[in-house]
């Protein structure tokens, strides 16, 4: 019976370890599947004697991807086969020729250059862009990358906005800056995605260079906030590409003064110990009215809060560094305080793909000089507080909301904590109220630049 029982569990187990190299291989042929080589196609037809055209395309040997670029190259051959004075007429032409932009694992992006020449006279070319997700073998639109299209024009919008107005050469507008603003994705004429950028050709009317058409290449890692997953990484180019050139390339996060009319009062809430279960919802009642706000985080909680950070950054809030794990400071050795304040500035910049806090708010208020110039040395600004709202004390929403309203005021600084209910909820209920009284809810550093 004993050796029945063992000759049993050899055999499961056997074929255990057997299924799981089976899983592993194909997983491992699903995920590194080894690419064939883009191949050059050319079109011949045997209906015209002359051949005026001179028509190429690539083919991935991906069958759906194929055929749209195979339908794209014959449609404009019998486009231009269709004008009689254009058939077997010599002195008629048609060039059309690509280039490979990306060729990586995920994505591809082709241009074609389009070169007609009607009958006696000059010839005229014209680029057309096509990205393709070789995964799911579909045809990209600009929309398909972003997890949110508002979210995305937006984002966008502030990030061009804020990139020419402080660090192209060239000088705009202020009516020229507020039209970036107003983008939407139906501006972007054609994009392409690079192995780590994302290429737009914007409408002219938005950069006043009515002759151009303006590219501008954005860092993929910038872009992290509201790009789709699978679009926000790195995505590595196989040989024989030949790479998006732009006019401009942005590499900073926005900042987002845009908005701000520094003649109106405005005062900064400011958020302590998250982020947690509530701040997501503390997010989407600041985007609701286009309010901002600073969150002073604790970097433990950051990993497991990484998709709500990365929200409050792309949203334009302010997020500043609270410690690891909320220690007096006063207390710690040099080599303790690094590792609270550096631990944190790391798993933010993580979670953000690239944000780096500027901003600290010491636990318990306690500094002393030893703090302060080491924090100092970090290049972090130390943020107090000009009005405490005791929310931790008082878990009563109704009490919250009155001390925020009684206490406002312009260039004032309000001190709450978004791990309680209450607290959100009485700043879910202050922010419209507050609009209503004339306040521009700002970030502090949006505070510091205009008070
Ligand atoms: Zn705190």
């Amino acid at each position: 019976m004993a050796r029945l029982r063992e000759k049993w569990l050899l055999a499961v187990n056997t074929l255990l370890v057997v299924g799981v190299f089976v899983a592993a291989f194909i997983c491992n042929y699903v995920i590194y599947a080894p690419k064939i080589p883009v191949s050059g196609q050319q079109i011949v037809r045997t209906d015209t004697p002359l051949r005026n055209y001179d028509v190429r395309y690539p083919a991935f040997h991906i069958g759906p991807i194929d055929e749209s670029l195979r339908s794209y190259a014959w449609q404009l051959t019998d486009a231009f086969l269709k004008e009689p004075g254009d058939r077997n007429n010599p002195h008629a032409k048609l060039t059309v020729n690509y280039a490979l932009l990306h060729d990586g694992q995920q994505t591809a992006s082709v241009r074609f250059a389009v070169t007609e020449q009607p009958a006696g006279k000059s010839p005229v070319t014209s680029y057309k862009m096509m990205t393709f997700d070789l995964r799911s073998q579909k045809q990209l639109a600009l929309s398909d990358l972003f997890k949110n299209q508002t979210d995305a024009s937006r984002f966008i919008g502030m990030l061009l906005h804020d990139y020419f107005q402080h660090d192209s050469r060239q000088r705009f507008t202020p009516g020229e800056l507020a039209e970036l603003l107003q983008l939407r994705l139906g501006d972007v004429r054609s994009f392409t995605l690079g192995e780590t950028s994302v290429t737009l050709s914007l409408d002219p009317h938005h950069l006043a260079q009515p002759e151009h058409m303006t590219t501008v290449s954005i860092k993929k890692s910038r872009l992290s906030p509201i790009l789709k997953d699978e679009y926000a990484r790195d995505d590595q180019n196989a040989a024989g590409v030949t790479a998006a050139t732009s006019a401009y390339t942005i590499t900073k996060m926005p900042r987002h003064e845009a908005l701000i009319d520094p003649k109106r009062k405005m005062l900064a809430l400011t958020f302590d110990d998250g982020p947690g279960a509530y701040t997501s919802q503390l997010l989407a009642a600041l985007r609701k009215h286009h309010a901002h706000a600073t969150f002073f985080m604790i970097g433990r909680q950051v990993p497991g809060y990484a998709n709500v950070v990365r929200q409050a950054v792309a949203d334009g809030n302010d997020v500043g560094d609270h410690t690891w794990d909320h220690p007096d400071l006063t207390r710690l050795s040099v080599k303790a305080m690094r590792s609270q304040l550096q631990r944190t500035q790391k798993a933010i910049e993580k979670a953000t793909g690239g944000y780096i806090p500027s901003l600290f708010r010491p636990p318990y208020e306690a500094l002393d000089t030893k703090v302060q110039k080491y924090i100092k040395s970090l290049n972090l600004e130390t943020v107090l507080w000009n009005v405490d709202t005791n929310d931790w004390l008082d878990r009563d929403s109704n009490i919250i909301y009155n001390r925020i309203m009684s206490q406002a005021g312009d260039g004032r600084v309000i001190l709450m904590h978004d791990i309680y209910a209450t607290s959100v909820d009485a700043a879910a209920r202050a922010i419209p109220q507050l609009e209503k009284r004339g306040y521009q809810l700002v970030t502090i550093s949006q505070l510091q630049e205009y008070r």
